[in-house]
This record gives C-alpha cells, sequence and structure tokens, in this order.
C-alpha cells in the first residue's frame, strides 16, 4: 500500500488512468456502459483485504470523464480507511454513474446498473451516496444480492442518512471537547454547508442541543424548506466562510478546505459529513494545524452511514448499528490523543491506524 506523503493532487492529476489507479493502490476499476439506457458507470475497488469492498453509488453530472474517474479513485480509497478504522470486515469500494439523474434514472437503468454490480459477484456491494436514494436500490436489488441500503421492508437499514448525521453529531462534539473542554454545543456558532440528506438531519440534532445553526446550500428550495421548520439562519454560499463562526461543518462536496477557504475560515473546528474534505491532504491537514483548527477526520466521523449499511449484511438490527455508530465519539478522541502523541495531523493519525489494521490482516491471508 502506498504511504500518504507520497500521494499528492500533482501526482494524481499527471498520472493518467492506470497511473492514478496504480498510484492510489487499487485492486479492480470496471467501466460499464449501456446504450439502452444511457448508462456509464465507474466501479472502483480499492482493497478487497477486509472484506468484500463496500461503498455507495453517486450520481452526479460530471464536467467531464476524468473528473469522474478521480472522483472514484479517491472516494474508494477513502471507503477503505473509513471501513478499516470503523473496525468493520469490509473492504473499500465506490461507484458514480456520469449524469443527470432527473434525466437518466428509471426502472431500467437501475436494474442494468444491478447487472453490472452482480457481475463482479460479490467483491463489490453497492448503497446509496449523493444522487441516490433507497428507491433507486430496491430496483437494483432486483438484479444483485450484493446492495446495501435498502428499505426496511425489503430487510435493509433504510436510508443511511441519519446514522450518518448522528456520528457526524458525535464526531463534532469530540472535536469540541479538544477545543474547548467541554463537549456541548449549547450556544455554539455552527455552519452546516449543504443541507441535504446529512445536512437536515445534523442540524436537527444541533438546533436540538442549543447550537446557533447557520445554513447554506445550492437548493434554495430545501433551505426555504429548513427554515420553515427550524430557527436557522440561511447565509449565501458565498459568504459562508467569512462568518464568525466556531464551527464549520461541511457536508456537501469535498475539496473545500483548500488554501483559499481556510485562510478565509474563522472557526476553531471543522467537522462534518462530506467525503474528502482537504483539498491537499498533506497540505491543508497541516494549515489547519497552523491556524489552530480542530478538525475531525472526515472518513472517521461520517461513517455511520455505511456501519449501518454494515449491520444489513447479517440481518439488519437498528440497535447495533447505533451502538456502533456511537463508538466514533471515542475513536475521535483516540485519534487526537495519537496525533498530538506522534506529532501527526488528526488526518494521518486516521489514516495510519486505518492502514495498519489492514496490512495485519493483509498478513493473515494464506496462513489457516
Ligand atoms: P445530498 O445530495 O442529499 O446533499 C448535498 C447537498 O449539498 C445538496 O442539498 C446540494 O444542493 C448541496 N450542495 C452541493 N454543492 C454545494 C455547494 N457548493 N454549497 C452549498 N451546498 C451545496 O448528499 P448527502 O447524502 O447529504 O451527503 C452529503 C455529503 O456527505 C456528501 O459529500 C456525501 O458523499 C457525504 N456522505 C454522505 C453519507 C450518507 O449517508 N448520505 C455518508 C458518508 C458521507
Amino acid at each position: 500500500m502506498l504511504t500518504q506523503q507520497e500521494i499528492t493532487q500533482e501526482t494524481v492529476n499527471k498520472a493518467g488512468v492506470f497511473g492514478q489507479i496504480d498510484k492510489l493502490g487499487h485492486e479492480q476499476v470496471v467501466f460499464c456502459q449501456d446504450r439502452e439506457t444511457g448508462l456509464k458507470a465507474i466501479i472502483a475497488v480499492h482493497s478487497s483485504i477486509l472484506g468484500p469492498a463496500l461503498g455507495g453509488t453517486r450520481f452526479w453530472n460530471y464536467k467531464n470523464e476524468a473528473e469522474a474517474l478521480r472522483d472514484v479513485l479517491r472516494l474508494s480509497r477513502g471507503m477503505s480507511y473509513k471501513n478499516s478504522i470503523s473496525g468493520i470486515h469490509l473492504g473499500g469500494g465506490k461507484a458514480v454513474i456520469i449524469g443527470d439523474p432527473a434525466k437518466l434514472s428509471s426502472e431500467a437503468f437501475w436494474r442494468r446498473y444491478g447487472q453490472f454490480v452482480n457481475s463482479l459477484n460479490g467483491k463489490y456491494y453497492t448503497a446509496e451516496d449523493v444522487g441516490t436514494s433507497t428507491a433507486d436500490m430496491e430496483y437494483v436489488s432486483l438484479e444483485t444480492k450484493y446492495v446495501a441500503g435498502k428499505p426496511d421492508y425489503l430487510g435493509g437499514g433504510g436510508d443511511p442518512s441519519p446514522f450518518t448525521a448522528y456520528g457526524v453529531y458525535l464526531g463534532m462534539k469530540a472535536a469540541a471537547k479538544k477545543a474547548w473542554g467541554t463537549d456541548s454545543l449549547v450556544g455554539k456558532k455552527v455552519l452546516v454547508e449543504g443541507v441535504g440528506n446529512v445536512g437536515t438531519f445534523l442540524t436537527e440534532r444541533l438546533v436540538a442541543e442549543g447550537a446557533i445553526v447557520y445554513v447554506c446550500d445550492l437548493n434554495e428550495a430545501k433551505l426555504k424548506a429548513l427554515a420553515n421548520r427550524l430557527p436557522v439562519n440561511v447565509v449565501a454560499p458565498g459568504i459562508a466562510y467569512d462568518l464568525d463562526i466556531d464551527i464549520y461543518a461541511p457536508c456537501a462536496m469535498g475539496a473545500t478546505l483548500d488554501t483559499d477557504n481556510i485562510e478565509r475560515l474563522k472557526c476553531r473546528v471543522i467537522a462534518g459529513a462530506a467525503n474528502n474534505q482537504l483539498e491537499d491532504e498533506l497540505e491543508h491537514g497541516k494549515m489547519l494545524i497552523d491556524k489552530g483548527i480542530v478538525y475531525a477526520p472526515d472518513f472517521l466521523i461520517n461513517a455511520g452511514g455505511v456501519i449501518n449499511c454494515y449491520m444489513e449484511l447479517g440481518g439488519y438490527n437498528r440497535d447495533r448499528a447505533m451502538v456502533g455508530t456511537e463508538r466514533i465519539y471515542d475513536r475521535t478522541l483516540e485519534i487526537f490523543a495519537k496525533a498530538e502523541a506522534e506529532g501527526l495531523t488528526p488526518h494521518f493519525a486516521a489514516l495510519k491506524l486505518a492502514e495498519e489494521r489492514i496490512a495485519a490482516i493483509a498478513k493473515l491471508s494464506g496462513k489457516w
């Protein structure tokens, strides 16, 4: 497996298709096309050492194919680390579908996608991600058993987002404890960027605890609906990073922690659901330390959804999923302590722990 220090934005961008796969250490990448339905998907299996690779399917109108490939490679690698650090017996994978969900989605489309997932014979399990829903997964399940995030009436755990939001909330509280010595969020000013599935559930928890919540989204209808039922302050995305806040919770797309945004941010804590928040793991992780910002690693605290999906594979049990998600609080505190003890950023401390588990289990192969 590649050591983290070797992975920079520049090396990934310059590498070409096989070069990227090689640099990020993927096992298999599958390109799927169906002319009839217009389906264009890429399934990436980063690692199956800990078990079958599980990660959701993102349906997004990518600018181009290179952007889609880069996204699926980064996201699937992140799933290997997320599943490893969460202590579940799953490898890391992810899929992206290129196009506009509103134009392409249909029963045939999703069933054809299910057939592609099935062709991997259980090496990859799919689930929801941005742009996909439990209803889509129901169609997928007609063609393959290798799907999680199914509705409860099909024996599934349903929408993983409430679990993801709960884990993010607990990770945020752990980060608050590190920053201020108490995990109370009462009176803390929190910016939730993106009030989709996860951002909405997170906002509900923050409001219930007594935080002062600012929300932004590109979708005005979602903002309006939320502001009609909860006491939140709506802000324009353009000014969000300049707000005087305590906590920034990225719950939209990844890579918002770039040089420009980090310079603008005035918060003490960053804890959110978005995957791959650091534009450059090394450079921007260090920038956050230099600014005295406590950063809760994304793949550590947004694991509630995948923990819920994992519980589905052996016969779904909601209580076990909740208990599994609750461990995120202690694990986040442990990572902050490890980072401090070893002189690492929290992101690299978490990556190191995740890689060590994968390496230890890899050594067991063929030894029984
Ligand atoms: P979603 O699609 O339901 O919500 C995302 C929201 O972000 C949308 O409302 C969208 O309009 C908004 N948005 C997009 N770009 C924006 C921008 N530049 N500024 C402000 N808002 C913007 O997705 P979700 O399921 O809530 O997931 C949110 C993030 O969390 C994603 O990055 C996803 O990969 C990650 N995540 C989700 C889960 C889960 O269980 N759903 C699990 C782990 C990680």
